[in-house]
Parts: structure tokens; C-alpha cells; sequence
């Protein structure tokens, strides 16, 4: 392709994709397509020859994108949203259009810098306390990983990386890989699979403690843990606190957990992958009382920030904790000797090479502005209280618990296989997706506002979709008051996110 021929499909690219964006409302959000579809449809090897590109975008629009899940339709409305915007779109395809890596400073000063930088606008702008931030006096700093599972891994293998530090101080006799045995990681059964997975991928035992009846991990069973723990030899070493669950979007309360884990000097990471987005907004912020106990936060721009995947926003208080963990030295790597606080970025995550992804952090900070990110997330809250108040209009329905952010959890009345069956019947038919959890034991249908497309109006049909099937379902005459106490949980387990209780 040469740049005659690259003007041409990138106008026709953009083109197909606003088209794509004003008219996916009248898609299905679901595809109908059968597992194998588009493995029978294309060659089995890759063309020797050079395709025209017309061809090429005639294949993604006939073949490929009739496969797709429309995240971004307005009646996507299942796990959390993925951010989407024509502002990060620009950022990714400046980003793409340099093509550059930034492993150290002189690979691509811009690539650090502009990191720095809007790390520290989104800590603000978040308010963060200032010691997590590049700009404050201290080593603290932020850092965009490629997702928060990444995040929750780094700063897990760090943790044990400082702990034996630690450790070894006053005992330099100790045998690190023995001492390493014995670190234990927590957490709440309700957090993200992601955070076990850390615990697999890091070698360390994570204890999933049980959650209080709202999905918050609370201060004395996390207390009762290390002293279970500590009476057998093992070592706490690792705390994942979550701001906004998977599940039901459930608070840890920070300001529990943080001192238990600062008495025994050990790593507290935020996981908020989702909800912290909210914390642009102060009235919010409430709900992170007691952050500045924690060693580590993540938050996904890429979810609820109109970022599109993927921009895990990380800081961490002790930048040198990362550095001291995963600094390895090649000569071909040597940078630039300066006095100026630049972080070596390529010691504060797992691969060598860095995107510039924080070019799209910044094209959406700037064409959005602070004011129309806070709008977007109250319009968002806004709309999921409206779809809370359509549901709660009908009896035969029970919103539970109360929504939280952008996240409503409801269940018919009429008992767990009903509320099942209608999940069942609406994704069989595509035009809504959602999916469940359990909330205390009963099987509940999340429904999120995910979209930045979604209106009031959208919410409506959404709703009045959900209606017609219960009315399909369920005859209004049939509800049985009684039967609010069946539960047939244990026999739901394909679809439920929310991790088993252990
Ligand atoms: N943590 C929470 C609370 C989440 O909801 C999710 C994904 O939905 C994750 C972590 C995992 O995020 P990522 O896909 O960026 O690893």
C-alpha cells in the first residue's frame, strides 16, 4: 500500500466506521452466527498474492462484522463497558501512525513524557493523594499497563520482591526461595478473576475471604486471616482491596483494611478497575476513604474513561519497589544520564517494549475536558437510577442490591429459574445483552449502562423489551408472594460471573 492508496482506504475506513457508530442501534447486539462460522468462510492460508484494499474492507464488512459482538450498541448492557470515543480513536491512530516503542527515554522522549504527564492529569484529576503522583517530591508515579490484570500481577510479584527485602534486612541468613513459600495473598471472594489469576501466575497461595452480606471484604476478617496465617509460619504478604466488584460493584472499605496491612508492612493494591473512573466526579470520592494506605491502585481508562482498550492506569507510591523487583540491565539499553525525575518505564511492568498509548489518555483529556468526562459518568449513573426506577415500577420485579455506579442488579420475584429463563429467552432473541450474578445466594441479571450511545430512550425500549418477555413468562396474577424464598442457585453456573463464595 503506498500512501496514495493508504489516503484513500483510511478516508473510506473512517467513513465505514462513523457509519458503523450512527447506525448500530439498528443492529442486533448479538450476532447470529454459529461457532466456526468465519474459519469455513476464509481460505485456510493467508493470499500470496496482493489483495486490493477494497477487497479487503469488503471481506471485514461482508465476513467479519457480522461475527461481532456490538460492544458499543446502546443495548450492550453486560460485564462492564469497554471505553470507546472518536477522541481515543485519534489518539490510537496517531499512536499506530508512529509506529514508535519507547523501551527507555532516548527510544522516544515523547513516549515517557506525555505519560508522565497525563498520569499525573488523570491522578488529579481523580484526587489521588499527591505522594502517588510523578509531580509530587517523593518516588512516587504512574504508569499505563496494558490491562489491570497485568497491574494486579506486577504489583503482586513486587510485594514479594519487597518482602523479602524486607525480610532478609535483619535476618541475611534467610533462604529467599524458602521464605517465598511462605507469602499469602488476600482477598474477597468477590473479587475479579483476574486477581486469582495473579495469585496463580505470581506463585502465591491467595486466600478468596469470605465477603460481608454487601460484597465488602470488612477489617476484622482480613485481621483474622493474618493471624491464622502467622500461627502457622506463613507470611502475609499481599492484600488486593476492590473499589467496585465485579458482581454487584461492591465497595472494599479502604479505610479498614489499609492500617491492618500497614501494622504488618504489607503491600495493599486497589483494584478499581472499573468504578474508580467515578472519582472524577468528588462526590464519589467518599468511597476510597483511606486510599492513602495503599501501596498500589488501577484503574481502567479503558472501561468507563472513553479510552478504548487498552490503558490501565497504575501508581504506585514507591516507584523504586517496581525498579528494584524487575530491573534487569543490557548495555543496548543504556539511556540518557539526567538529574530530571524521568521514570525508566520499561522497569515498572512486565515486556520491554511500550506502546504510546498514553497518546490516547491524552486525546481524550483534551477533547473531552474535565467537565464533559464528569458529565459523561453522571449521565451514565443517571441512566442506570432511570432503569432502577422502570423496574422497581413493576411487582413482579426486585432490584437488589441497590445500584451502584452504572451497575443495576434485578430479579423477578417469582423465584431463580424464572429469572434465569428470561435471561435465557432475551439473549436467545439478541437485541439486549446482559448477564448474571449472585447476590446473597439468589440468582440476579446485571444490567450496566455501558454504551456512551445509550439515551433514556434506549433504556426504555430496553426495558420495555425485559417487560414483554416477563409478560411472556409470567402472567401478572401468577406471582406467589411465598415464592421470593426459592432459590435454585447451585444448579446456575455457565453464566454467573460473580466468583463462588469459598
Ligand atoms: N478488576 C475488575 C473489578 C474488573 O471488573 C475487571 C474486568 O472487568 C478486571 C479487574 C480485569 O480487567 P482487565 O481486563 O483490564 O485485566
Amino acid at each position: 500500500m503506498d500512501s496514495g492508496q493508504f489516503r484513500e482506504c483510511a478516508k473510506a475506513t473512517i467513513e465505514m466506521l462513523i457509519d458503523y457508530y450512527e447506525n448500530v442501534d439498528n443492529r442486533n447486539v448479538l450476532p447470529s452466527v454459529e461457532p466456526g462460522y468465519l474459519m469455513k468462510l476464509l481460505p485456510e492460508n493467508a493470499p500470496e498474492e496482493p489483495e486490493d484494499w477494497k477487497t479487503v474492507l469488503k471481506d471485514f464488512y461482508e465476513k467479519v462484522l457480522p461475527g461481532v459482538t456490538h460492544w458499543n450498541s446502546p443495548h450492550f448492557h453486560a460485564y462492564y463497558p469497554t471505553g470507546c470515543s472518536y477522541a481515543s480513536i485519534i489518539g490510537n491512530l496517531l499512536s499506530d501512525g508512529l509506529g514508535v516503542i519507547g523501551l527507555t527515554w532516548m527510544a522516544s522522549p515523547a513516549c515517557t513524557e506525555l505519560e508522565v504527564v497525563t498520569m499525573n492529569w488523570f491522578g488529579k484529576l481523580l484526587g489521588l493523594p499527591e505522594e502517588f503522583l510523578n509531580c509530587s517530591d517523593g518516588p512516587g508515579g504512574g504508569v499505563i499497563q496494558g490491562s489491570a490484570s497485568e497491574a494486579t500481577l506486577v504489583a503482586l510479584l513486587a510485594a514479594k520482591d519487597k518482602m523479602v527485602r524486607t525480610l532478609t534486612q535483619t535476618n541475611p541468613d534467610l533462604d529467599h526461595d524458602i521464605l517465598k513459600t511462605k507469602f499469602v495473598a488476600y482477598t474477597s471472594n468477590q473479587c475479579n478473576s483476574s486477581v486469582e489469576k495473579a495469585g496463580v501466575l505470581g506463585s502465591m497461595k491467595m486466600r478468596l475471604l469470605k465477603s460481608d452480606p454487601n460484597g465488602k471484604l470488612r477489617g476484622e476478617t482480613l485481621k483474622k486471616a493474618f493471624e491464622e496465617d502467622k500461627a502457622q509460619g506463613l507470611i502475609p504478604c499481599y492484600v488486593v482491596a476492590n473499589l467496585g466488584t465485579t458482581g454487584i460493584c461492591a465497595f472494599d472499605p479502604l479505610h479498614e483494611l489499609g492500617p491492618i496491612c500497614n501494622e504488618e508492612n504489607v503491600w495493599l493494591h486497589v483494584d478499581a478497575a472499573y468504578a474508580a473512573s467515578a472519582f472524577i466526579c468528588p462526590e464519589y470520592r467518599h468511597l476510597m476513604k483511606g486510599v492513602e494506605h495503599a501501596n498500589s491502585f488501577v484503574v481502567n481508562a479503558h472501561k468507563w474513561l472513553l479510552v478504548n482498550f487498552d490503558c490501565s492506569a497504575m501508581w504506585v507510591k514507591d516507584c523504586y519497589d517496581l525498579i528494584y523487583a524487575f530491573d534487569v540491565q543490557r548495555m543496548y539499553l543504556d539511556d540518557l544520564k539526567t538529574t530530571a525525575k524521568i521514570p525508566d518505564y520499561r522497569h515498572w511492568q512486565m515486556p520491554l517494549g511500550r506502546r504510546f498509548r498514553s497518546l490516547k489518555l491524552w486525546t481524550v483529556m483534551k477533547m473531552y475536558g474535565a467537565d464533559g468526562l464528569r458529565e459523561h459518568i453522571r449521565n451514565q449513573i443517571n441512566l442506570a437510577l432511570h432503569f432502577a426506577k422502570l423496574v422497581r415500577s413493576d411487582n413482579r420485579f426486585i432490584v437488589e442490591p441497590e445500584p451502584s455506579m452504572g451497575l443495576v442488579c434485578f430479579r423477578l420475584q417469582d423465584g431463580d429459574s424464572n429469572t434465569k429463563k428470561l435471561l435465557e429467552n432475551l439473549t436467545e432473541k439478541k437485541e439486549l445483552f446482559m448477564v448474571a450474578c449472585t447476590y446473597r445466594n439468589r440468582y440476579v441479571i446485571r444490567f450496566v449502562i455501558c454504551s456512551r450511545l445509550t439515551t433514556k430512550e434506549h433504556i426504555e425500549t430496553s426495558w420495555n423489551l425485559i417487560k414483554g418477555e416477563t409478560d411472556r413468562l409470567i402472567s401478572p396474577d401468577k406471582i406467589n408472594p411465598k415464592s421470593q424464598s426459592i432459590s435454585t442457585i447451585d444448579h446456575f453456573e455457565s453464566i454467573n460471573i460473580c466468583e463462588k463464595s469459598k
